[in-house]
């Protein structure tokens, strides 16, 4: 299949002027050109290491441009500002069991976690209304963490990016028996 372009969207013209002047910026520092990919997940994505970059979005419905923004922000920081990327790279390494083969995929979400304490208060600068998506979406991600970095970090994000707030008290009873 061809590749497809993040500016041959033709939502791509609808969207802000920031926004697109960001994907010139970013396209022009990486010396790439953002490609997009259909998913069949509700929410945006992306991905990218040396050399490539690429959007996923909706199968269907138009670009929201708040999570347009959010996965900029994602390669700008890689791109333009230089950070570099969290990445499991041990080539020899024998994977013992399904658990440990998980490492890569577990090093990638850390780095994703690591990313959004930086992200997610520029996103919320501009599109304020994000803060109920990011509340919620923590709320869940309570109730499922169990790993201490995976709290730390949680604890991290509540209180960094969204000052407190409702969930200060369910991730404080997350992180008190782990005695840190
Ligand atoms: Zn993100």
């Amino acid at each position: 299949m061809p590749i497809q372009y993040f500016t041959g969207l033709s939502a791509f013209t609808e969207l802000p002027n920031h926004l697109q002047k960001m994907v010139a910026k970013i396209e022009d520092r990486a010396g790439l050109g953002i490609e997009v990919e259909r998913s069949s997940n509700r929410t945006m994505a992306c991905e990218f290491r040396k050399g490539k970059a690429v959007i996923r979005v909706p199968a269907a419905g138009p670009l929201r441009k708040a999570s347009v923004f959010h996965e900029l922000l994602h390669l700008k920081r890689h791109f333009v500002d230089g950070v570099p990327k969290l990445v499991y790279c041990d080539d020899d390494h024998e994977f013992e069991d399904e658990n440990d083969a998980r490492t890569p995929e577990q090093f990638q979400c850390l780095d994703n976690q690591i990313e959004h304490l930086f992200i997610v208060p520029t996103e919320l600068t501009r599109y304020r209304k994000e803060r109920s998506y990011w509340e919620e979406r923590m709320d869940k991600s309570l109730d499922l963490m169990r790993a201490p970095c995976d709290v730390l970090l949680a604890w991290e994000f509540i209180h960094r990016v969204l000052n407190g707030g409702t969930l200060s008290d369910k991730v404080q009873a997350l992180v008190e028996p782990l005695s840190v």
